[in-house]
């Protein structure tokens, strides 16, 4: 059973960082997913959490290997220990202020294809949500 979607985005979503350093506490991020995902449960009267989905922009800060990591450890003894959880990790998309062209950066360079320009502009990459919570 699939829980309708709008149920469970999360409110308030981590300021992105973009450097190497992990500012972004995957502990505590992990630890509201696992709220979310346990209160939804108990509404649904679910007796099991199976499956998990997430989106994580790959400019949203977020290493999904760490939240993956959390979520096991934090979950054991909860309604959703054993929950496959599954993270969509969509491009970055980038759109240049000289001549609008948009495109997806290539790792670290945000240099416009199309006309050199280093002024671009975030369009999409910093998502960071909950996006399906499967039951049983
Ligand atoms: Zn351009």
């Amino acid at each position: 059973m699939a829980l309708p979607k709008s149920y469970y985005c999360l409110q308030s979503q981590p300021e992105p960082t973009y450097n190497q350093n992990q500012t972004v506490h995957e502990l505590s991020i992990t630890e509201s997913i696992l709220s979310i995902v346990l209160e939804k449960a108990t509404t649904a009267q679910a007796s099991r959490v199976t499956r998990v989905s997430l989106t994580v922009g790959k400019l949203s800060g977020v290493v999904g290997d760490s939240v993956e990591f959390y979520f096991e450890l934090l979950s054991r003894d909860t309604v959703a220990a054993g929950a496959v959880l599954t993270i969509d990790q969509p491009q970055a998309r980038l759109r240049c202020r000289d001549c609008s062209c948009e495109f997806m950066p290539a790792d670290i360079d945000w240099t416009c294809p199309n006309c050199q320009n280093r002024g671009v502009d975030i369009m999409s990459g910093r998502e960071f949500f909950v996006d399906s919570i499967e039951v049983e």
